[in-house]
């Protein structure tokens, strides 16, 4: 293989993080948002389980 396998996807963009306290698990993480009062912030992890299943997006190999 040519290419390093992996498509490195992370660009440099400088953006701001903010703290904020994942609603579900309760564990500290980093938005890149403003955390809104009243609203749920999730982390990572929680953030993946709560978005809709989005297979349409990706591209998968289609025959
Ligand atoms: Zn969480």
């Amino acid at each position: 293989m040519a290419y390093g396998g992996y498509r490195d996807n992370d660009r440099d963009r400088p953006k701001e993080f903010f703290d904020a306290v994942c609603s579900d698990c309760g564990k500290e993480c980093k938005v890149p948002f403003k955390p809104t009062q009243g609203r749920p912030v999730y982390c990572r992890d929680c953030f993946r389980k709560h978005q809709p299943d989005d297979r349409g997006g990706r591209d998968r190999s289609r025959f």
